[in-house]
């Protein structure tokens, strides 16, 4: 008995200092951010960044845990707690195995514009539902709204049937949705494309923030394998005033433009401010896009996070006014992260690292391994078709079985100095122990109805490009699959925590945290942490 009223007693303490469940949940993607941006500059961010990097959950080791490190499946992901795998976004891109036809991950012919703007894309090829489709299971008032200058980062994010998605339209300097959401847009939103604000908030050209010494101590800002930007490499970065419209995207005022249209969804959408949780996604695509053209290491990249720490914390701060402190969870993630220039590697980190031209390095050596199996088997039929899939029923006719045939592709594709192990479609499906590296990362990546029949790995370090400049990720080494992850809630107690997490974690975590029921067949777990 007495035992059974101190039972009772702490779990009624338990319970009433159990803060209430949140009324907004904000999901925020940097698109290609690395973790070890908080650990180099950290000390240089301010604003938002330095709010969840200091007072928030650090998860310092989190990971994809598959090998498809694109955005598509990175935002599917997040999105869904499920692997590619499962949410049946593989790639950005895959091959339809049956009409052989090159598919977009949010491609949707039947999804039109809106008010003479978008259309083309929806999440039509998301095979599971994501966090937004979980709340509101069980909470039809609540809304989920969702939105990236990416098409496909804020389609997947926001899952099978949100309220709202939004993705940014270069044509017409404006955001823009399909009618797979909506068929007319929101007053709020069409007033704030039309409020002129690349004229009012776009500089002439792209300038430092902080002291020219605190980029100097990364190294020069003129490196000669990065891309140009309107044909420079250095700053100060000048935008030819009437391309702003495209030229935002590729520069730090794109994200700046997407806080303030978050803020406006915010305001507009009453997000956090009534009876219901609400979900707002929001992706920031120009870390990827600057990422690209100027690598981990550059100038640019420091400044980039410089100005997107001073906008997170303006959209906290007014988080804070409106929906109020108490209100509203942050979780902070990436798709993907990236590989750093391979030229800045090799010199200045004595890596043994390397770039691949596409046209002259692996195409050559492709198209003659193609031609070989063509003369083997005296067809004039492709063997090998798209670099994707094997003409199996040619090799039986030949009296060839698979494994003669899948041991001379292997050794034709190990002959190219830049792959290191391929990988057939029955390992991939197949759950038997493996000694191959890498493979489990492969198989979580696997959606069979529309894998290839095999895929290779390429060498660490290396990238395969079209061009002599910038870089790339979707690989599966650390380099391009260790992300960031970080939580913050007001009364959250600041913590680094190391053990291996994944980015599928974020929205079980959320879902928990926010007391809304999640599917049981994620990849993804709530993390112990994340708790009220
Ligand atoms: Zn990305």
């Amino acid at each position: 008995m007495y035992k059974t009223v101190l039972l009772f007693c702490s779990i009624s303490l338990i319970a009433a200092a159990a803060p209430p469940a949140p009324k907004l949940v904000v999901f925020l993607s940097v698109d290609q951010m690395r973790p070890d941006y908080f650990e180099r500059y950290g000390h240089l961010f301010q604003g938002g960044l330095k709010k969840l990097y200091t007072e928030g959950l650090v998860y310092t080791n989190a990971d994809l845990n598959y090998a498809s490190s694109e955005t598509g499946p990175g935002h599917a992901t997040l999105g869904t707690g499920c692997y590619p795998a499962k949410s049946g976004i593989l790639g950005n891109d895959w091959i339809d195995p049956d009409s052989k036809r090159s598919v977009y991950c949010v491609e949707d012919s039947a999804a039109k514009p809106v008010e003479g703007n978008g259309g083309g894309y929806s999440a039509q090829n998301l095979v599971v539902p994501a966090i937004g489709d979980w709340l509101k299971e069980g909470s039809k008032e609540s809304k989920v709204v969702s939105i990236s200058s990416k098409d496909r980062a804020a389609i997947l994010m926001g899952g099978k049937r949100p309220d709202k998605v939004f993705w940014y339209d270069k044509k017409n300097g404006g955001m823009v949705t399909s009618d797979y959401y909506m068929k007319s847009l929101p007053a709020w939103t069409k007033a704030f494309n039309t409020s002129g604000w690349i004229q009012k908030n776009v500089p002439d050209s792209w300038t430092k923030s902080l002291p020219e010494a605190e980029y100097v101590k990364i190294g020069p800002d003129e490196y000669a394998a990065e891309e140009p930007w309107n044909e420079s490499t250095v700053f100060p970065h000048l935008f030819t005033p009437e391309k702003k419209k495209e030229q935002i995207m590729g520069t730090p005022y794109g994200d700046m433009f997407l806080v303030d249209f978050a803020l406006a969804a915010v305001t507009g959408e009453k997000l956090g401010q009534r009876s219901a949780t609400d979900i707002l996604c929001v992706s920031f695509s120009n870390c990827d896009y600057v990422g690209h053209g100027f690598g981990p290491d550059s100038h640019e990249i420091l400044d980039l996070l410089v100005k997107l720490d001073r906008g997170l914390g303006k959209f906290f701060d007014t988080l804070d006014q409106t929906v109020g402190k108490d209100g509203y969870i942050v979780a902070l993630s990436a798709d993907h992260a990236v590989c750093p220039l391979p030229e800045y590697n090799a010199q200045f980190r004595k890596m043994d690292a390397k770039r691949y031209l596409y046209g002259t390095e692996i195409k050559p050596y492709l198209d003659s391994l193609s031609s070989l199996l063509k003369y083997e088997f005296n067809t004039s039929e492709d063997v090998i078709i798209k670099n994707s899939f094997i003409n199996y029923t040619l090799a039986v006719k030949d009296g060839w079985d698979s494994v003669q045939l899948e041991s001379k592709i292997t050794n034709g594709l190990l002959n190219i100095e830049a792959f290191v192990d391929v990988y057939f479609r029955h390992e991939l499906l197949s759950d038997n122990v493996s000694s191959k590296p890498f493979i489990q990362k492969f198989r979580n990546s696997y959606y069979a109805p529309r894998g290839e029949d095999f895929q290779y790995r390429i060498r660490e370090h290396c990238i395969i490009a079209s061009r002599s400049a910038g870089t790339t990720h979707g690989s599966p080494y650390r380099y391009d699959t260790h992300v960031p992850l970080l939580f913050w809630w007001n009364g959250v107690i600041s913590q680094k925590i190391d053990r291996e997490v994944h980015s599928a974690d974020a929205a079980p975590s959320l879902a928990k945290f926010a007391g809304f029921a999640f599917p049981k067949n994620l990849d993804g777990v709530p993390l112990k942490e994340v708790s009220r």
